[in-house]
């Protein structure tokens, strides 16, 4: 496909350090007028000169310059090994939000196949396996606790046709040893496709095809966006024959991403490094806080060596992330004050952005997760989740500490009452 667009580039920063990546990748100046950024691409049609004869560009759906920019830059960013020869964009697909990638993702399965999935995926594709797909496509999935290679290598048969991993987990951070997965899983069916969702880490912490991974998935939508102002996912295919695939269902189900959210979302990544080396820092910081507080039962963290696969962390990630999940110590009604009287972090669902934000998993994100999976993945009342956002973390302690105080308030009015 030879267009003006997605042809030429000026230099390669493939061989470049992440930091220069995530501002250059796959970005050309405009041909036109020189724009540094690409212009958002509204037009949903493109003049051909002859029947068949045109730049290279047809119709959005299946080719739009602004979604084509960072369609190259994350399949730049998550390394994959693929060219414009092998296809348009060099791997990377762009959707309307992280599970419409994910449902396209799941067209590579035939009706029937067997999959292996990480027990606590995001409550949004739990319930896209468990109450759509189970049903409309027959997959037969099998939910087991990859952070467990033992575990994994028992779940994993030779005609299981995909193995789907989230590392770190939502919300109780379990990591999984991409590596070993990968062994395992080639060693029983080369030929099963292994998907990482990487929304928790991002490339700047995690790249799960140097692991042996074939495909990743991101929610745009969070640390990639960056801004929480844009929904989005992508997927990123390492192997000719899945890009091949992928791009005939990007367009055959056309849930693309729009050209004014792919331009956002492009926007957001070229200050991903510098963001995530913040979100980095101050998580480190506001996890130690808490590991020391005596209102806190117990933190988890990829960052704290109590973390239990903190060995994989050290192996595998270049950053802890900036998600902590902790039990306050109490129940509900401590966590409700606890979560009411926080004014930096916001409560809300979702994470990832430029805010900090606070959030209830067993009554807001894993509302969809059955009670009897909630229980077993210790979803519980005073569990509270947190997205350290890029604010200074002497503001973010402080904030801490008020809803720590609030909390304790809790406790004493519950214990006069009793
Ligand atoms: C948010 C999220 C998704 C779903 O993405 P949407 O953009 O909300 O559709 C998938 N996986 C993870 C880990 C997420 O956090």
């Amino acid at each position: 496909m030879h267009s003006p667009y997605n042809r030429g580039m000026t230099h390669d920063p493939s061989s470049a350090h992440i930091g220069t990546k995530v501002v250059h990748t796959g970005q050309r100046p405009d041909p036109s007028t020189g724009a540094v950024m690409p212009p958002i691409s509204l037009a949903t049609t493109y003049e051909q000169e002859s029947p068949g004869v045109h730049k290279g560009l047809e119709y959005t759906r299946t080719h739009n310059p602004t979604r084509f920019a960072l369609e190259r830059m994350v399949a730049g960013l998550e390394n994959s090994p693929l060219t414009e020869d092998d296809d348009l964009t060099g791997g990377g697909f762009a959707f309307a939000s992280g599970l419409a990638a994910m449902a396209t993702c799941l067209e590579l399965m035939d009706a029937g196949s067997r999959i292996v999935a990480m027990d606590d995926i995001y409550g949004g594709s739990n319930r896209m396996l468990r109450r759509v797909r189970q049903r409309t496509q027959g997959l037969d999935v099998e939910f087991c606790d990859l952070s467990s290679l033992d575990r994994f290598a028992q779940a994993m048969t030779p005609v299981t046709k995909m193995v789907w991993v989230e590392t770190p987990t939502n919300p109780t951070l379990k990591v999984a040893d991409l590596s070993g997965i990968s062994a395992i899983a080639r060693k029983a069916n080369p030929e099963a496709i292994l998907v990482c969702d990487n929304t928790f880490a991002t490339p700047i912490n995690q790249t799960p095809l140097d692991h042996g991974f074939d495909i990743v998935l991101h929610s745009t939508t969070k640390y990639m966006g960056g801004h929480s102002d844009s929904l989005g996912g992508v997927l990123i295919a390492s192997k000719p024959e899945h890009a091949e695939t992928l791009r005939f269902l990007q367009n055959s189900l056309g849930a693309v991403m729009s050209p004014f959210e792919a331009y956002m979302t492009l926007r957001g990544i070229k200050t991903l490094d510098v963001r995530m080396a913040r979100h980095n820092a101050s998580a480190v910081e506001i996890a130690r806080f808490l590991a020391s507080h005596s209102q806190v039962e117990r933190v988890v963290f990829p960052g704290l060596e109590s973390h239990p696969h903190h060995e994989v962390v050290q192996k595998q990630m270049r950053g802890p992330g900036g998600m902590i999940t902790f039990y306050l110590a109490g129940g509900l009604e401590e966590s409700r004050r606890f979560l009411e009287s926080l004014e930096i972090f916001a409560l809300a669902e979702s994470l990832g952005g430029v805010e900090s934000l606070v959030e209830h998993p067993a009554i807001m994100t894993h509302a969809s997760v059955p009670p009897e999976m909630r229980r077993e993945l210790g979803i519980s009342d005073n569990m509270i989740r947190l997205s350290v956002g890029v604010e200074d973390v002497r503001d973010l302690l402080a904030d801490i500490e008020k809803g720590m105080a609030a909390a304790k308030g809790a406790r004493a009015a519950a214990a006069a009452s009793a």
